[in-house]
């Protein structure tokens, strides 16, 4: 799901590495958070209860339907050629976060567009609204950001309950720095390893910057 990343190097030094390590493609990624001001410094509890000094907001990246056209383009690109050029015919995508790049990968590779999302009382994600799949339609899954690779997993395990197998998944960002394993080849447009600290660790808390929770979950309070 989107959202929360913190980054082993500031932004300019990404810019710095750009010659070496990272690809054009990578450093124009980076380049469209920082632009649309989805790139953010500060002080943010993580998901996950840790802190970090850096937060990605890939929802607004996303908000510019030109950039999350290209975005879905580079990423269909990729999924192709990981596929050795076949076409998947359907993208799954987990609700929320993954909507809009999930429709945006299967416009870029004329597939049927669907979203998985979390049964009210169950809380299990599940195909609603109609969707459905079908045994041997080849699928994808996408989403915005990879952490632990945990929600595309479930994904997986819904189209497995169709006795669909899913060939490949991908997202925007893989915040695991390659080390997500998904159980299928997976792509991201950006690989980065996220560094995070345990609150009693955290040097940010030490210096007595307050301490924001910006992600897709609302309400939790920040203490
Ligand atoms: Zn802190």
């Amino acid at each position: 799901m989107c959202s929360i990343l913190g980054l082993t190097r500031p932004f300019s030094e990404i810019h710095r590495a750009a010659t070496g390590i990272l690809t054009a493609m990578e450093t124009s990624v980076m380049a469209l958070f920082e632009e649309t001001g989805a790139y953010l410094h500060g002080h943010f509890r993580l998901t996950s209860g840790l802190h970090s000094g850096e937060y990605l907001q890939c929802a607004k990246v996303l908000a510019i339907p030109a950039y999350a056209e290209r975005l879905g383009q580079e990423l269909a690109q990729q999924i192709k050629s990981l596929l050795s050029g076949k076409t998947p015919q359907v993208v799954i995508a987990p609700a929320i976060g993954g909507i809009v790049i999930g429709h945006e990968v299967a416009k870029a590779l004329q597939a049927r567009s669907l979203f998985t999302e979390r049964d009210l009382d169950t809380n299990e994600m599940t195909l609603r609204r109609g969707f459905e799949i079908k045994p041997g339609e080849s699928v994808v899954v996408i989403e915005d950001v990879i952490t632990t690779g945990g929600s595309t997993k479930e994904v997986i395990r819904v189209a497995d309950s169709y006795g669909v197998k899913v060939q490949a998944a991908g997202s925007i960002i893989d915040r695991s720095g390659g080390r997500a394993d998904v159980g299928v080849p997976r792509v991201a447009l950006q690989s980065l390893r996220a560094v995070a600290y345990q609150p009693e660790d955290c040097l940010l808390c030490k210096q007595g910057l307050p301490l924001v929770k910006p992600g897709s979950r609302r309400t939790e309070p920040v203490s």
